[in-house]
């Protein structure tokens, strides 16, 4: 499974090693520190021993998001991820916040040459041509499907798992061997949005951002975040 959403997500290198099923799951590379015993401590899916990480975990990961710039920004944010590390990713977030315009896709949607040269200069956020290019395009794509009538909400969640009874996953993973890496849903959302002009979207990017914004829930039937709330 990892192996084919590196194929699909060449902007994956992470989900090719060792640590691939894991860093293919959602919060992608953070899993592999989750795995350290010194961090299991707390016990949760992933984040123990940085508060910053295990506020993430216990705040976000998982709880539904909703709405064009949230979803944007979710999107934008696990693009940039890919081949790093997910804590990096949240360190940076609130200067990915301000040099993206709070990711409002109208005004990305109209960033130009100048904006990308600001960006690529600008050492508070990852500064890879290809992903702040992506990310402008994807602004330009988002705002053509509201142009057209369409939402990216009711896009994103049409590929929410429907079991009938408003849960999110049929049952808990035991282990993160348990969690997968792309679903039949993420790779059928990852066509769907390519086929609409976004890019860095592959069916593992899409996976990881189905977790990030609830559309499935994967916290470990062992984590305190689901124990507390039973
Ligand atoms: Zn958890």
């Amino acid at each position: 499974m990892s192996v084919a959403g590196a194929t699909v997500a060449p902007m994956t290198p992470a989900s090719s090693s060792k640590t691939g099923s894991k860093t293919a799951t959602g919060a992608t590379d953070e899993n592999p520190p989750a795995a350290e015993p010194d961090e299991q401590v707390a016990g949760r899916c992933f984040g123990d021993g940085d508060p910053l990480y295990a506020a993430y975990h216990d705040d976000e990961w998982g709880v539904p998001v909703h709405g064009e710039a949230a979803l944007f920004e979710r999107i934008a944010l696990e693009g940039f991820q890919s081949g790093l590390s997910w804590l990096t990713v949240l360190r940076k977030r609130p200067a990915f916040r301000e040099v993206f315009a709070d990711f409002d896709p109208r005004t990305v949607a109209g960033f130009g040459e100048d904006d990308v040269t600001r960006l690529l200069a600008d050492g508070r956020i990852i500064r890879n041509r290809a992903k702040i290019e992506a990310t402008i395009g994807n602004a330009r794509a988002l705002v053509a499907l509201n142009d057209a009538g369409t939402s990216l909400d009711e896009l994103f969640w049409s590929y929410a798992p429907d079991r009938g009874d408003g849960s999110r996953r049929a049952s808990r993973p035991a282990t993160w061997q348990d969690v997968p890496a792309t679903s039949d849903a993420s790779t059928a959302l990852s066509k769907d949005l390519k086929k609409r002009g976004f890019r860095f979207v592959g069916p593992t990017t899409m996976y990881a951002a189905m977790q990030a914004c609830g559309l499935v829930d994967d916290h470990l039937a062992t984590c305190p975040v689901v124990t507390a709330r039973a």
